[in-house]
């Protein structure tokens, strides 16, 4: 069994987490919790930076927090010293809630509204990641009429599309986010841009996809901006300060993965942009990076309670957790794979195939189609792991349940980060009928 982080089993055979037996956690949160190891969140975070200080470049690591958004996660990354994607207005409010440094903010999307854009100058943040040309109109009408300095990347498409284990380099993407960058759209976007008053145009930024373990990707993507950089010189004397190369670093779900340690994807990049910058003769760019996953999905652990069970005779057994699909959509929007352990009984042996059910109504709500497990008793406690990233940030009311309590853990301490949904929370939007009304909808 793998355990990630600050895990460890004790002498009564539980899953610790961040030195606090996770038992423990239960009887005063509940089931289902998440629970966010901070020291692994941290090393990641560090390992980033480190890299870049070792290589002598300057960056900025950026939490593209749309993989888990909260006041404390902010707070953290602050604290860490990472910058902070958002990707609308609400993550935005979030990170203005949790007092971020407003220059360490990037602000991405592919539909931003002008109150969105509004917002982000209001707030000053440290640059808009602009991602088409209504944006670009937007944006500088925006400045003019404020006469206020904001900073800008464009987002472009290298023509490099990356998955877990290839990747494929197309002539022209097929993506709904930003600028081609051969069909001549990206040199458009820089010319209405590059040169005007209130637009501080700091270069480019690209992000070739997700869970990618292929090196070989991000140093393609690389080169190509480079390139792209290069040629502006020559034909507009422009320098780029910046070179934003996304995220989408891998993780290890299951053993069927095996990525690189995250900042050795962040060493290849460097690398890249330090030969050709001294092969053009160009001043090294400043490397901006996005990891989301990296930072928070081996960091999260949920714990549910088992159920129900039911046998299938021939083909499967059943547990049935109290939670799912609303909790966790992964795996039933993309087939996404996870690993899993009785957490109040870690030393017997997982040796029984089980499919793990969530309670949603729907025969698609499964956690996990095959996991090794001992016999389950109803009441054991399920833990998932990895399952920090795009799965609270995703979560819904599906059937009204409500979204599970949120536990940072550290050196043996425990503190809840997000309060469990109560029934009342669930209904608090909803307006009943009026008097009136219920005459008019009888
Ligand atoms: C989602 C996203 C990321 C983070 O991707 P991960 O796979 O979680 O590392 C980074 N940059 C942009 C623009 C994104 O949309």
């Amino acid at each position: 069994m793998h355990l990630y982080g600050t895990q460890t089993v004790n002498e009564k055979g539980h899953l610790t987490i961040g030195g606090v037996d996770v038992t423990e956690l239960v009887s005063e949160y509940g089931t289902p919790v998440m629970v966010y190891d901070t020291e692994l969140f941290k090393e990641r975070a560090q390992g980033f930076k480190d890299t870049f200080e070792r290589k002598g470049i300057e960056a900025q690591v950026a939490y593209a927090s749309k993989a888990f958004s909260s006041l404390a996660i902010y707070q953290l990354a602050k604290q860490q010293g990472l910058s902070l994607d958002v990707v609308s207005g609400g993550e935005l409010y979030t990170a203005v809630a949790a007092e971020f440094p407003r220059e360490r903010i990037h602000f991405h999307g592919n539909n931003k509204s002008k109150e969105e854009i509004l917002y982000a100058f209001e707030e000053r943040i440290g640059c808009i990641v602009i991602d088409n040309f209504l944006e670009i109109d937007m944006i500088k009408e925006i400045a003019s009429e404020r006469k206020q300095k904001m900073n800008v990347l464009i987002r472009v498409t290298p023509g490099v599309e990356a998955h877990t284990h290839d990747y494929i380099t197309t002539g022209q993407e097929d993506s709904k986010f930003g600028f081609d960058l051969k069909n001549g759209q990206t040199d458009e976007a820089f010319c209405a841009l590059h040169d005007h008053e209130y637009i501080n145009f700091l270069g480019m930024h690209c992000h070739i996809g997700s869970q990618i373990f292929e090196t070989d990707a991000f140093r393609f993507a690389a080169e190509v901006l480079m390139e792209k950089m290069v040629e502006w010189r020559k034909s507009y004397q422009f320098i780029c300060p910046v070179l934003n190369l996304g995220g989408g670093f891998g993780i290890r779900y299951t053993e069927e993965d095996h990525p690189l340690e995250p900042s050795a994807y962040v060493e290849e990049m460097a690398d890249v942009v330090k030969l050709m910058a001294e092969e053009c003769q160009y001043p090294i760019p400043e490397i901006w990076i996005e990891p989301g996953r990296s930072l928070v999905g081996d960091a999260g652990t949920t714990l549910y309670s088992a159920g129900s069970t039911k046998e299938v005779p021939g083909v499967r057994t059943y547990v049935a957790v109290d939670g799912g699909m609303s909790d966790n959509i992964r795996p039933a929007l993309y087939d996404a794979q996870y690993s899993s352990a009785i957490a109040n009984r870690m030393n017997e042996p997982h040796d029984h195939q089980w499919t793990i059910a969530g309670k949603c109504c729907e025969s698609g709500d499964k956690l996990i189609e095959k996991a090794f497990l001992p016999k389950v008793e109803t009441g054991d406690l399920l833990a998932v792991f990895c399952t920090g990233a795009y799965t609270y940030s995703m979560a819904s009311n599906y059937n009204r349940l409500p979204r599970p309590a949120v536990v940072f853990v550290e050196n043996g301490q425990h503190q809840l980060v997000v309060r469990r949904e109560t029934y009342e929370d669930i209904i608090k939007l909803d307006l009943p009928l009026q008097q009136k009304e219920r005459e008019i909808f009888k």
